[in-house]
């Protein structure tokens, strides 16, 4: 069969191609994982045509990768056995926002700038969890992966947020899920069976989501940040659970850097907002009271002039935290995003340190306090593009780091296909059994990016088959 003249039946000339110069930018992405082929990319523009492409690639048996904004940094949307990479960037319609019910109902392609220059807008007392990523990545892309954004510490991962979907099934079923499947709104997924648990999580290897609604937030009025340091690794563990224990908090950051001199302390970030400045006032000043006391006072500094560069950085919507990291020349930047107990935050930020310093990497640390049971601890690290020797120092670093995750009880977020096959090899035997009965139901032909939570049918490397 001629895939390239049936995709453009499919999708019209335009918006398919197999040119190597445009396939170039499908094979690889910005973090240091090595490029791999792409066949194929195609654009759909509607729910039709991506259910078609989908009936094609499961005829022809060839796999189909999808790919939102592309920002995961751990090729997740570069194929791992070629075909199509299927760009969901046009499907990109803000169809409906709630006002009252407070939600979005998006398309795939929607970035999150664009909902939130629609909202800012149109309506403007909402707001989304916004991630640190940049603004083209899709809010579907993050989702589905499980991001976090903005006011996450306070209302959960973005993908808690979802209350509805429309998904393509590689069998060309289009599904809806929760209210939607019932009725015209989309506010809620339940009280029903959780079906978005069978695509979010899986990294496109379930069907493809076409539309997604999010669930929209008060947008207080005043924020501001404070920010407390020490430089007692010890303490993180206590500091963290007594501020997210007061549970004042909009967003809750740690972050540390060799360089500038002036960042090398642990500083605890703290991004408040109130509706009313008498809201602001009350949650900063118990605050400074929790750290004037904690532990009998004297362990956690206030910081009395916050510099400029780090108030702006957190001010801002979504704070930039990433950007404060001393970037190398030749501009790479990977990190594990290491989802850890916060009893693990004091061990997880020794031996992160040995790493840096074993690989010669420079030391950035981020983490996000998520809902005061876990953090997203960033074990950063940035590498010159044109320097193969860093690139491969950067891969043994995320490796390690990897490894340090699962041994630390973590789960390392967003992981590529080498972290997934660490967290298969040690995951329960049953639970991998029940992953890839769901996969096999839900995509029989194994088309939708495989490679991704999938072992290899070695014997010797596949333990738990
Ligand atoms: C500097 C920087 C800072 C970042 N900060 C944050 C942060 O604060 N919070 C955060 O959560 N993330 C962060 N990230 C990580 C990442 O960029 C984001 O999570 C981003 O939102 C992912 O969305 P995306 O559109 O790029 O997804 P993609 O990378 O395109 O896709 C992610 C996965 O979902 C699958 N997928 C995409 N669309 C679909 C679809 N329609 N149907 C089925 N499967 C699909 C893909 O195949 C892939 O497996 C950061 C990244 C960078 C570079």
């Amino acid at each position: 069969m001629d895939i390239l003249s049936a995709l453009v039946r499919i999708v019209g000339n335009d918006r398919v191609s197999n040119s190597p110069e445009e396939l170039f930018i499908y094979s690889r992405d910005s973090g240091a994982q090595p490029p791999r082929r792409a066949d194929y990319v195609v654009m759909p523009k509607t729910v039709e045509e991506v259910r078609n492409v989908l009936l094609l690639a499961n005829e022809a048996k060839i796999p189909v990768t999808p790919l939102g904004g592309g920002f995961t940094l751990s090729a997740l949307v570069v194929p791992n056995k070629g075909g199509m990479v299927l760009d969901m960037r046009r499907m990109d319609r803000i169809l409906e926002v709630d006002e009252i019910n407070r939600y979005a109902l998006i398309e795939a392609g929607v970035s999150q700038g664009a909902l939130r220059s629609y909202l800012q807008k149109n309506h403007p007392r909402l707001q989304h969890s916004m991630p640190e990523a940049p603004p083209t990545a899709t809010v579907v892309g993050n989702a589905l992966i499980q991001g976090h954004g903005h006011i996450s510490p306070r209302y959960g991962l973005n993908s808690d947020m979802v209350s509805g979907m429309e998904v393509v099934l590689p069998t060309g079923d289009i599904c809806k899920i929760g209210s939607c499947s019932l009725g015209p709104s989309w506010f809620t997924r339940g009280p029903l069976p959780d079906l978005p648990g069978l695509f979010i999580g899986w990294l496109g290897t379930t069907g493809v989501v076409t539309k997604l609604a999010i669930k929209l937030y008060p947008k207080p009025a005043f924020r501001e940040v404070i920010a407390f340091k020490s430089d007692d690794v010890d303490l993180m563990t206590e500091a963290i659970f007594e501020a997210t224990y007061l549970d004042l908090l909009e967003d809750f950051f740690i972050i540390a850097q060799e360089k500038p001199d002036w960042l090398n302390h642990i500083f605890y970030v703290l991004i408040l907002s109130g509706h009313s400045k008498e809201e602001l006032e009350l949650k900063k000043s118990a605050y400074k009271r929790l750290f004037r006391e904690f532990k009998g006072g004297g362990k956690v500094e206030f910081v009395e002039q916050l510099h400029p560069a780090l108030e702006k950085r957190f001010l801002d919507v979504p704070p930039l935290a990433a950007l404060a990291a001393d970037f190398r020349k030749g501009g790479g930047f990977e990190y594990t995003g290491a989802i850890l107990p916060i009893t693990k935050v004091p061990e997880a930020w020794r031996k992160g340190m040995e790493i840096f310093r074993k690989y010669g990497m420079m030391c950035s640390y981020v983490h996000q306090v998520l809902m005061g049971n876990s953090v997203m601890f960033g074990f950063n690290y940035s590498f010159n593009r044109a320097d193969e020797v860093d690139i491969q120092n950067t891969r043994r670093a995320l490796e390690e780091s990897n490894r340090l995750t699962y041994e630390l009880g973590g789960i390392v977020w967003k992981g590529e296909v080498g972290a997934q096959k660490l967290a298969m090899e040690r995951m329960d035997p049953n639970t991998f059994r029940l992953i890839q009965g769901i996969k096999k139901f839900l995509d029989p032909n194994g088309i939708m990016n495989p490679g991704n939570w999938e072992l290899s049918e070695d014997p010797k490397t596949n333990k738990v088959s």
